[in-house]
């Protein structure tokens, strides 16, 4: 019956809306995406976390997985 539907889910957290109107999470505020990262295939699973098509991961595996400090910050050296 809604086999054809084509599901916006939230790349942060779990959240997904079948709406054409819902763009952005109501949780996380960011935007939703309703086709595969890579390939642009539509998501038709909201469950999936890989996209059927390529195999891309549509979703980070946790929430805290964004670190902003750089990995080697090295200190120039200015002084003389
Ligand atoms: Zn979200
Ligand atoms: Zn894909």
């Amino acid at each position: 019956m809604c086999e054809s539907s084509i599901y916006s889910i939230c790349p942060r957290c779990s959240y997904f809306s079948t709406a054409d109107t819902d763009l952005y999470c109501p949780t996380c505020g960011v935007t939703l995406t309703s086709t595969c990262l890579r390939c642009g295939g539509p998501i038709r699973d909201p469950y999936a976390l890989f996209c059927r098509a390529c195999g891309t991961l549509q979703r980070p595996p946790g929430p805290s997985a964004a670190t902003k400090e750089p990995a080697a910050r090295k200190r120039d050296r200015a002084r003389p």
